[in-house]
């Protein structure tokens, strides 16, 4: 049985073991730095993913938004394993590769339910701003009654 470490976290140890090098938990990484979260769009390499997340960046010419898109690459443990589409926490960690910094610390879920879960709570915001309109409404032509 390999040995583990929480990673510097607070977070949940996996449980699958692994016996890679370059895991947080089972092998010798450390992380230190930043930590994003962001959804994988591509596992396509070994033991490396690909996450993106958006954001929006002020252009004070324009005084307007601009949309903002990252794209980081995150070792993927085999402990882990995390798939396309899932929502990962990743965390900085000594460079791996040439271009690999960071690494996968845990899946927060599929982004399908996170989508959903967004939409289910739009929703409900609709729900009560046409109730909040047709209680107005009702107001209205009641005073109107009223008047006439
Ligand atoms: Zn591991």
């Amino acid at each position: 049985m390999p040995r583990t470490r929480n990673a510097g976290f607070e977070i949940t140890i996996p449980e699958k073991a692994c016996t890679d090098k370059k895991c947080p938990f089972h092998g010798n990484l450390k992380t230190r730095g930043r930590q994003f979260t962001g959804k994988v769009v591509s596992e396509k390499m070994q033991h490396t993913v690909v996450v993106e997340w958006e954001g929006w960046r002020y252009i004070p010419k324009y005084e307007r938004y601009r949309r903002t898109r990252t794209r980081l690459l995150a070792h993927n443990t085999p402990c882990i394993n995390a798939a396309e589409g899932d929502m990962v926490l990743i965390a900085e960690c000594r460079p791996l590769s040439k271009t690999k910094n960071f690494v996968v610390l845990k899946v927060l879920g599929k982004l399908e339910k996170y989508a959903l879960e967004k939409e289910a709570m739009e929703e409900a915001k609709h729900k009560a701003k046409a109730a909040e309109i047709e209680n107005l409404a009702k107001q209205e032509t009641k005073s109107k009654e009223k008047g006439e």
